[in-house]
Parts: structure tokens; C-alpha cells; sequence
């Protein structure tokens, strides 16, 4: 593990660092990069794969190509800023604030450097939730009237569940999951390659049955936030444990890897140990912020 830093941390014991390069072919962070990869790739930085904030754990941002953002828990926290700037694009699943809270510094941080908005896409509850809480002029400035309405920092454009939306190279369906606050999750598409991000829910059936129709789908993205003990708190806030995620798995597309994120940063160890003990080789634990895949 030592000469290769970048896999510290990451893998479980289960999926070794051998299998895990020949399988998902790691490389390191974009920018800083060894490798070069081809357009119809995909490279998921994970600049966030927590579901909370504590030293050494980031909220959920995943990022895709540099450009398209899933999340916007932890863009401004765990990315420099001229990597925030180049970002087009962001996803929002769901309007908690483990996923929403970088908007605000996000826009901050970039504000007046970037020549064009941000366009954020996601479901009008979701936009409606933000715009009424967030950037309400009271909690953080109105980013999306900064420093116009014409030209903002920051622009909302509203996505129907199912819906289906090209974004430059990319093709997104948003499909609701079992979560509240407008709980969605996305299945991106780029040149025949295709992943599928759940974000927060608890056990969930449409993007299961959505996933088994993607004839180019390479891994899947969902969420273990609690440990085995708390399956009363996971069922209550419609979260995973390992135990729930053993029958989730059953509905999910076989044979591909899954990374499981959302982590809640108490339970980081205990997590780690749980999902050992579940010997399947095709999950990994995001259990360290900031390490890139290319599907
Ligand atoms: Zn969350
Ligand atoms: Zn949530």
C-alpha cells in the first residue's frame, strides 16, 4: 500500500489494490494526474464521500471530468479555486445540507471570476427549499441575482423525475429515491459509458430497476451511513446500514463494483469493520476524501 498513497485509506481488505487497478484502473487526482484517459471515459473525483464534517471527513461532493459537480457538500472545502471555477455543471440530489452547504462558498469564492453562472439542476422542491433558506439575503446573499439576474453566479434550472437532460457531453436521468427533501439520485451517461449515483436513500427500487436496463454501466455509487446497531435511526432518516445494504444489493445490476459514501464520520471505524464482514468483494468503502476512479 505504501507506494501507492493515493489507495491508502480506501480500499477495504477485501477488494485488494491489485484487482482494484486491473478492475477501475485508479489514477490520481485530475490536474495531477499520471494517466491519460480517453474521451469517453469517465474520471469521479471524490472530493467528499462523507455525510458530515468532522477533521479528515468531507461532505458528499463527487465530481465528474472537473466539470460536472454531484453535490455541493463539500466543492469550495475540497478543491482550490481555480479547480471551483472550471466546474460548468452541478447535481443536486436533495436539499439537506451535508449536500448543499458549498453552494454558498462556492459562489462565494468564485464570484466575478468565472464569466458565466453555474448551472445548477435539480427539482423544484429542492430549488425552492435552497432559494427559501439558503441564499434568502438573510442566511447568505441571493447568488442567483449576484451580481445580475441577466448573468449570476449561480443559475437554477429545474429537472422532472425520469427526466432526462444533456448536459455538454453528458446525458443525466434523475430518478427519485427513498429519501425525503426531494431525494433524487442520477444515472450519467458519456460515450457509452454509464454510473449510477443514488446519494442518500434507504432501501429504493426505481433506479435499481432503471440501472438494469444501462447496457454500458460500470459501477454503482450509493450510500452506508449508519452501523448495524443504529438500523432503527437508519430506517428513521431512510439511510443504509450494512445489514439493509446486504438486501439491497439483491436488486441492484450483478457483478459491478459499488462504493459505498455517506459515512457518518462517528461511525467511520465501525463501518469499516461492518462492511469487511460482509466478504464482498465488489464494495468498496469511500472512507477517504479526495481519490479519483476512471470507469
Ligand atoms: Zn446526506
Ligand atoms: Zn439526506
Amino acid at each position: 500500500m505504501s507506494q501507492k498513497p493515493h489507495l491508502e485509506g480506501f480500499l477495504s481488505k477485501r477488494l485488494t489494490e491489485e484487482k482494484a487497478l486491473s478492475n477501475l484502473n485508479l489514477v490520481d487526482v485530475p490536474g495531477k494526474g499520471r494517466m491519460t484517459v480517453k474521451d469517453s471515459k469517465m474520471i469521479v473525483r471524490i472530493v467528499g464521500g462523507h455525510g458530515g464534517v468532522s477533521p479528515g471527513f468531507k461532505n458528499t461532493s463527487y465530481l465528474i471530468d472537473g466539470k460536472l459537480l454531484i453535490d455541493a457538500g463539500s466543492v469550495a472545502s475540497g478543491m482550490q479555486i481555480d479547480e471551483q471555477v472550471l466546474i460548468d455543471n452541478i447535481l443536486i440530489s436533495h436539499s439537506h445540507l451535508d449536500h448543499i452547504s458549498d453552494l454558498a462558498f462556492l459562489a462565494d469564492n468564485c464570484f466575478g471570476m468565472k464569466g458565466k453562472p453555474f448551472e445548477i439542476y435539480t427539482s423544484q422542491s429542492v430549488k425552492d427549499s435552497v432559494m427559501k433558506h439558503l441564499l434568502n439575503d438573510e442566511i447568505w446573499p441571493d447568488f442567483t441575482k449576484l451580481p445580475n439576474a441577466k448573468d449570476p453566479t449561480l443559475r437554477f434550472h429545474t429537472v422532472d423525475s425520469f427526466e432526462t437532460i444533456k448536459l455538454g457531453p453528458y446525458e443525466v436521468t434523475m430518478i427519485p429515491v427513498n429519501h425525503p427533501a426531494g431525494g433524487h439520485g442520477f444515472i450519467i451517461r458519456k460515450g457509452g459509458t454509464s454510473l449510477v449515483f443514488t446519494q442518500d436513500t434507504g432501501p429504493t427500487e426505481e433506479i435499481w430497476k432503471a440501472a438494469k436496463k444501462e447496457p454500458g454501466l460500470k459501477a454503482i455509487f450509493t450510500e452506508v451511513s449508519f452501523p448495524n446497531h443504529l438500523q432503527g435511526v437508519a430506517d428513521a432518516s431512510f439511510h443504509h446500514t450494512p445489514n439493509s445494504m446486504k438486501e439491497e444489493i439483491k436488486k441492484m445490476p450483478a457483478d459491478l463494483p459499488i462504493f459505498l459514501g455517506h459515512i457518518k464520520p462517528n461511525f467511520q471505524a465501525q463501518l469499516s469493520q461492518e462492511v469487511d464482514a460482509m466478504e464482498n468483494d465488489r464494495i468498496s468503502l469511500l472512507s477517504s476524501d479526495d481519490v479519483s476512479f476512471v470507469f
